[in-house]
């Protein structure tokens, strides 16, 4: 049956860094979560202690309805998958897969290598056991490896060996730390769609750890992001991408990353960008960001007339990238030398290169509709609403 989780204020110290931060988080039965974070975030920590293998220092643990924060891992109807598989390799991959069960139900005395077999009732409850086995063997299709060893098996099939185990016990729970990361970038691609069939198959409640964010954004139902021990910003795939509330959540969803423009405020409501002046909602401090993605940058013809809604954006090329259908564009603001990146449909580069348009500057258009508007502090601000061209002297008109 699957089970929720619930964290309340947990709190981690290692040493005297503070790892995990007042974190809280509610997972709904049969939801499949991911927590995406850079390296050393604190992703494995929460993991750890949600399965019960790392003490914290304060705060709750729930699964289901049960406080599960003084139990034991055993105790709390949750599997782990580990980044290494953790697989004993003198046993085969029945033996592996048997292990969860043979602890939980075997006495010790049955247990025990050859003598164990004369244990009372022993035999039958082996039997059962390698039935069971046999079944999750079949549901991620290794039957035929029942009788190998680790060292036998390339990376996918050790990688589902370590799911089967895990889903042997037929827990409530999944805990997955970083699964598929040391599998070639292929097999990673089929093994997302295999754990999403997981899911589905199971129904079971998945918590799932990566610092990769399109492994979050594509199996996920929700996403919490992880920055320095805390969690930023919970949301579906779709949230996190189009209303981050962070300019870190910002930048670590998507890719290539959203471009960040630094902009000064010198008026109360506006701010500058070259020769366009932007309207904006709030009252804004000094410095804003303004952040927009590359797949929302337009080539822009110099000639275009744009509304008051649409930004020019100049820019200088230094690189281009050929992706297939698309390609990027690596190019530099040129007051400020930002790093700004447009992604765009080949046919369209190779259209502005007919009409022999200059590579050395180019100018991009935005819809203000697409701009992220952050303030000193990272916090997102309400959406700029209009912009302005204040024209050079010369292309005034008098
Ligand atoms: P992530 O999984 O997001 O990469 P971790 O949870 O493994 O991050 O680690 C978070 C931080 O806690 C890191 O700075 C790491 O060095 C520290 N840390 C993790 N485990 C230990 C440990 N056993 N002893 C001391 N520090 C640790
Ligand atoms: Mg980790």
């Amino acid at each position: 049956m699957a089970a929720s989780v619930s964290l309340a204020r947990i709190e981690k110290v290692y040493g005297t860094k503070r790892t995990l931060n007042n974190v809280s988080l509610e997972v709904a039965a049969g939801e499949f979560l991911t927590l995406v974070g850079p390296s050393g975030c604190g992703k494995s920590t929460l993991l750890r202690i949600i399965a019960g293998l790392t003490p914290h220092d304060s705060g709750q643990v729930h699964i289901g309805e049960r406080d599960v924060t003084a139990l034991p891992a055993r105790d709390r109807n949750v599997s782990m998958v580990f980044q290494s598989y953790a697989l004993y390799p003198h046993m085969t991959v029945a033996e592996n897969i048997a292990t969860p069960l043979r602890m939980q139900r075997l006495p010790a005395m049955a247990r025990i290598p050859l003598i164990g077999r004369f244990w009372p009732g022993s035999r039958k409850l082996r039997a059962r056991i390698a039935q069971e086995v046999a079944t999750v063997a079949a549901q991620v299709e290794i039957e035929n490896l029942l009788h190998s060893r680790p060292a036998q098996l390339s990376g996918g099939q050790r990688q589902r060996v370590a799911v089967a185990r895990a889903m042997v016990k037929q827990p409530g729970v999944f805990l997955m730390d970083e699964p598929l990361s040391n599998l070639d970038a292929r097999l990673r691609v089929h093994m997302r769609a295999e754990i999403s069939a997981l899911h589905q198959r199971t129904g079971a409640t998945f918590i799932y750890v990566t610092h990769d964010q399109v492994e979050a954004m594509t199996l996920s139902t929700r996403v919490a992001v992880v920055m320095d021990g805390c969690i930023v910003q919970v949301g579906t795939p779709r949230e996190l991408y189009d209303d981050p509330q962070d300019i870190r959540v910002a930048r670590f969803i998507g890719s290539p990353e959203m471009n960040i423009l630094a902009i000064t405020s010198n008026s109360p409501h506006r701010a500058w960008l070259k020769d366009a002046s932007i309207q904006l909602p709030v009252q804004a401090a000094d410095t804003v960001h303004m952040g927009f993605r590359p797949e929302h940058l337009k080539l822009a013809d110099r000639s275009t007339h744009y509304g008051a809604h649409t930004l020019r954006i100049p820019a200088l090329f230094e690189r281009i990238e050929v992706l297939g259908h698309d390609a990027l564009l690596f190019c530099r603001h040129p007051d400020s030398q930002e790093t700004i990146v447009a992604r765009a449909p080949v046919a369209d580069v190779d259209q502005m290169r007919s009409r022999g348009n200059g590579w050395d500057k180019l100018t991009f258009e935005i819809d203000l509709a697409q701009t992220f508007w952050f303030d000193a502090q990272g916090s997102r601000l309400p959406p700029a609403t209009s912009v302005c061209e204040i024209l050079p002297l010369h292309k005034r008109v008098s």
